[in-house]
């Protein structure tokens, strides 16, 4: 039976993804093997010309734990394939470089992760790939910065940090329009928005974050059609073949398993992020959270979202003052609101000063241009406690600073 990507149900899809172990454990053994045998020697030579497919061959071209994993996360986003790789950063540079012939060129929005535009606007100009960064949300500045030589358009579904949405649908129809592949970065949304829905073509995660959900791993991976995964590895042209930033297959087991919570997790993350939210709003902070109704992109978001995970568990306090936002955070820290540390995604409450850490690949001038102050608090809010009493130690550190 074949499910449209309309009715595409990811925590259905999750669940009747089913491995045994050996020996009918209800959960697969993890397999560590670095290198796999051939009972007919003739095979081997089969495999590595194409002729035979399927096998395992060595763990640097597929392993079955990673590819366990990535079955299961390719069901989540309703998509064919999906490969698991050694960190987020090394699924965006795989993925990017995969589709990019020599004097390609990429249209990319302003407001991604700091990694991400520091690859784009430092390193693969030495390869001859040249970016444009536009913001996102004027789409006809993105038409405008379409060449013949544009092969990708990527954004990600919900920025970082200034939790901007993007237009998928729109976006997709531009790629569309222009012979080039919609890439998106889901990190901040898995579940909430499934990106293949609104026409992705190829989507990217840094595992590192709400995966994994328990700060404990660093990991990525890239999600698309069959034949997109397969080409990846391939033995004279895949870039995870060939550049080798392949995922552990311990790795692989953890996040496998961690899957089957994910749906809960987003659930708690985006019900504490909501209340936390509302009682700032009450309080008069100026709180960014795609929750509200205040929010530039909340009606988009609507749109897009699947509605039983809630609106994520991202948020951003605009202080005007750095020096006091900084110290907004070391107290929030000794109050066991928080802790002061990048990353997001942990069952605890993680804060950052963007402007000048995980943004700060971003020149100021770029970072003005993307509306990123140098007071933003980016929060990534935890489930664990008690939401009233986390809100009170906020509120309480605020007043302190602030008045
Ligand atoms: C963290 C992050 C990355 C990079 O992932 P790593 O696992 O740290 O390599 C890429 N994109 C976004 C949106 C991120 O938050």
């Amino acid at each position: 039976m074949t499910i449209s990507k309309q009715q595409h149900d990811p925590v259905q899809a999750i669940r009747d993804i089913q491995h045994f172990g050996e020996e009918g454990g209800v959960v697969p053994v993890i397999d560590v093997a670095a290198t796999s045998t051939f009972m007919q020697p003739g095979d081997m030579e089969k495999a590595f010309h194409g002729e035979i497919h399927g096998c395992y061959l060595y763990s640097r071209h597929s392993n079955p734990s990673v590819v366990m994993f990535g079955q299961k996360l390719a069901a989540l986003e309703g998509m064919e394939a999906a490969i698991g790789v050694g960190s987020g950063m090394a699924a965006v540079h795989s993925a990017i470089t995969q589709l990019l012939p020599e004097g390609g060129h990429i249209i990319c929005s302003r407001s991604v992760y700091g990694g991400t535009f520091a690859l784009l606007n430092n390193i693969l100009p030495r390869f001859g790939i040249q970016t444009t960064f536009v913001n996102m949300d004027d789409l006809a500045a993105v038409e405008k910065a379409i060449t013949p030589r544009t092969k990708v358009l990527y954004t990600e579904t919900m920025s970082n940090p200034m939790l901007r949405v993007a237009d998928l649908p729109r976006l997709s129809a531009l790629a569309r329009k222009a012979g080039a592949k919609l890439v998106v970065d889901n990190t901040f949304t898995p579940l909430l928005v499934s990106p293949a829905k609104h026409g992705a073509d190829v989507i990217i995660h840094s595992c590192t974050k709400y995966i994994s959900g328990a700060s404990d791993l660093i990991g990525g991976a890239i999600v698309s059609s069959r034949e997109f995964i397969d080409s990846l590895i391939d033995l004279n042209n895949g870039m995870v073949m060939l550049a080798g930033p392949v995922m552990d297959s311990r790795v692989a087991h953890e996040l496998y398993h961690r899957l089957d919570h994910l749906p809960i997790r987003m659930q708690a993350h985006s019900h504490a992020a909501d209340f936390m939210a509302r009682g700032m709003v009450e309080a008069g902070i100026p709180v960014t959270y795609p929750g509200l109704s205040s929010h530039p992109d909340h009606a988009l978001l609507k749109s897009l979202m699947n509605p039983e995970f809630g609106f994520g568990g991202m948020m951003a306090v605009n202080l005007s003052d750095p020096v006091k936002a900084v110290e907004l955070a070391r107290r929030l820290q000794l109050e066991k609101f928080g802790l002061y540390a990048v990353s997001l995604g942990f069952s605890r409450t993680l804060m950052t000063c963007s402007a000048a850490t995980t943004s700060s690949e971003i020149p100021p001038e770029e970072q003005k241009k993307m509306n990123l102050s140098p007071g933003l608090l980016r929060m990534s809010i935890g489930f664990t406690g008690n939401d009233r009493v986390m809100l009170q130690r906020f509120l309480s550190c605020y007043r302190e600073i602030f008045g």
